[in-house]
């Protein structure tokens, strides 16, 4: 059922492949759009036309910025630590970012091994990480505690070697906030497990 002419419907559906944006979201956000055309409509476009001008995928870590080598990783304030933080997705270097992690560097892996979905180490951005990794004290893995995510985490330990490099992952359990009668058992033996002294 078509809600206006051609273009508004191509709109309506693009918006509608956006994360969290259904066919119902986008509809409303392209009226919105259309009612506030010299607000929102016409400053939008520009900005989606400089931003597909400007961005860039960092050919060192896979991070996207308006830059190559990205902003991260031409900062050399953030070699000091050694540390060098694997991730899956640009969105989980953003947000360890957003919590303020401190100096550390990143390298984006573009997904998760899973051969049910036919991928495999080759689509992953793990001979990058192999490369630079003797560049740091530790290789942190931040990568999200699913299935797949710890089966990745295993085969890029196991490519590493246990050499110099100090391998770790983030400790899993009990959320800021949390209370225990909430949380799944596996999050709660997770949890007991990773103790730490008080
Ligand atoms: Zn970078």
């Amino acid at each position: 059922m078509a809600s206006g002419g051609p273009e508004i419907e191509q709109l309506i559906q693009l918006l509608a492949r956006l994360p969290g944006l259904g066919p119902r979201s986008a509809r409303r956000a392209v009226l919105q759009l259309i009612k506030k055309k010299q607000q929102l409509m016409i400053p939008l476009s520009a900005a989606l036309d400089r931003a597909v001008e400007a961005v860039r995928t960092c050919e060192v870590c896979g991070n996207v910025d308006t830059q190559s080598p990205c902003a991260i990783c031409a900062d050399p304030r953030r070699s000091e630590s050694g540390m060098l933080l694997v991730v899956e997705d640009v969105a989980d270097l953003w947000a360890l970012e957003r919590a303020g992690v401190g100096a550390v560097k990143y390298h984006v892996l573009g997904g998760v091994l899973s051969p049910l979905d036919g991928v495999g180490p080759d689509d992953l951005a793990i001979e990058g990480l192999l490369a630079r990794a003797p560049e740091f004290s530790e290789i942190v893995l931040a990568i999200n505690a699913t299935v797949e995510g710890q089966t990745t985490a295993h085969y890029i330990t196991d490519r590493l070697g246990h050499g110099v490099t100090k391998i770790t992952r983030l400790a899993h359990g009990v959320p800021v906030g949390g209370e225990l009668d909430y949380l799944d058992e596996g999050t709660l033996s997770q949890a007991l497990k990773a103790r730490t002294a008080v």
